[in-house]
């Protein structure tokens, strides 16, 4: 590990070749990026706004299913000043489905201080990237090393099972000084300073790519490709046959279960959604009214006028005015956290009072499928919409 070398680094066309020093890991892992790595990939040399985007998008999604809802978001928002521009309403429309809401939000949030702080060009320096909301030390280090050729070091989720496999650092990763221990091999390990007579810093952009890549396609949580790796012959994971133990699993804690009664109010074809009050993991995005229990249910259907017996949670609900069938109860898993969900469909007559106040809105189900909606409310949307139940 950490062997030295003396390997050409290519000057500028013409000036033949300078000789740098390039540590044996950073060296392998260019080498590496530039035969087997993606570059294909829709944001790759892009300017920093778009790779900040996928930075973000890329916080625990897989490329595959951030590639559709990156493009559709460029699409809708060309750049920072049309992000800005939009309402938070807009920009959670273009997150739904993606999760983590908090990253559409902060994106959001973040626009709109670039727009008032640095006259809308994304900020060119490490620390102001850093004070953005949403954006911490690795994510920062990313943008820096992808769009501007910065020498910065990364430590996302895959770097931090890479690093640990190949330094063979026991302890689960998201304990502080683990961590500490991984951030220092990760500034270790980077490529020394290689510039070209621009001063741009050539390897870093590769060298940030191909711990990406290597993370995503060799070194993946189960069954690593380590015939694969470009790294195997030092790796001491794989030199002590601990590929299978590292990273330190997190400690097991029971997962937390809780419970959540949606109210699916139907009236023809509308569905009645709240707005969710700002924080909180599903801030700013429309739902059904929520209940804890059954008895809060009745008693919100008791002060709009209607009648308790109505509500069949979890069953076939009664029927004023349509034939309903049941939605069956499901789970949604969350990182901290499982919600057991019943939904109550309910069929009404008429709209009633209090469910027409603002932050209130009857939707087409179908147009609702559209709007900013988390995904367990998505999952009961399209049930309803495959039942014919609206
Ligand atoms: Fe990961 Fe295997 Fe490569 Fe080690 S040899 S870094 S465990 S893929």
């Amino acid at each position: 590990m950490g062997k030295m070398l003396l390997l050409p680094c290519q000057g500028e066309a013409g000036r033949g070749f300078r000789f740098t020093y390039m540590n044996n890991f950073a060296s392998r892992l260019i080498r590496w990026q530039h035969k087997h790595g993606r570059h294909d990939l829709p944001w790759q040399g892009a300017e920093a706004y778009r790779v900040w985007l996928s930075e973000i998008m890329l916080q625990q999604t897989q490329v595959s299913t951030v590639i559709p809802y990156y493009q559709r978001f460029i699409a809708a928002f060309p750049n920072i000043a049309a992000l800005a521009a939009a309402s938070e309403e807009q920009v959670l429309a273009h997150w739904s489905g993606l999760g983590y809401y908090a990253r559409g939000r902060n994106l959001h949030a973040a626009a709109r201080i670039i727009v008032g702080r640095h006259g809308g060009e994304f900020p060119r320096r490490y620390e102001q990237i850093l004070e953005l909301p949403g954006i911490g030390r690795s994510t920062a280090a990313a943008i820096c090393a992808l769009a501007w050729h910065e020498r910065r070091a990364i430590l996302d989720g895959n770097v931090k099972r890479v690093l640990a496999r190949y330094c063979g650092i026991e302890g689960w990763t998201g304990d502080k000084k683990v961590e500490a221990q991984l951030w220092q091999q990760a500034e270790a390990l980077l490529p020394s300073p290689c510039r070209g007579i621009s001063g741009v810093n050539r390897n870093i952009a590769s060298y940030t790519q191909a711990l990406m890549d290597m993370g995503a396609t060799v070194c993946k949580r189960s069954q690593p490709k380590c015939g694969e790796c470009p790294v195997q012959a030092d790796c001491v994971a794989l030199q002590t046959d601990r590929v299978h133990e590292l990273p330190t699993p997190r400690p097991r804690k029971a997962v937390p279960e809780r419970h959540a009664l949606f109210l699916l109010l139907i009236h023809g074809n509308d569905i009645l959604l709240e707005k969710r009050p700002g924080g909180g993991i599903w801030g700013g995005l429309w739902c059904p009214p929520q209940f804890d229990e059954e008895a809060a249910a009745w008693a919100w259907c008791a002060q709009n006028g209607i009648e308790p017996r109505h509500l069949r949670a979890g069953s076939n609900p009664a029927k004023t005015n349509n034939q309903c069938a049941a939605i069956p109860p499901f789970t949604h898993t969350f990182t901290h956290f499982k919600l057991h969900i019943t939904p109550a469909l309910l069929c009404v007559a008429r709209k009633p009072q209090q469910a027409q106040q603002p932050g209130n809105v009857w939707l087409d189900v179908e147009d609702a499928l559209q709007a900013a909606i988390p995904a367990p409310v998505r999952t009961m949307l399209n049930l309803l919409v495959r039942k014919n139940l609206s």
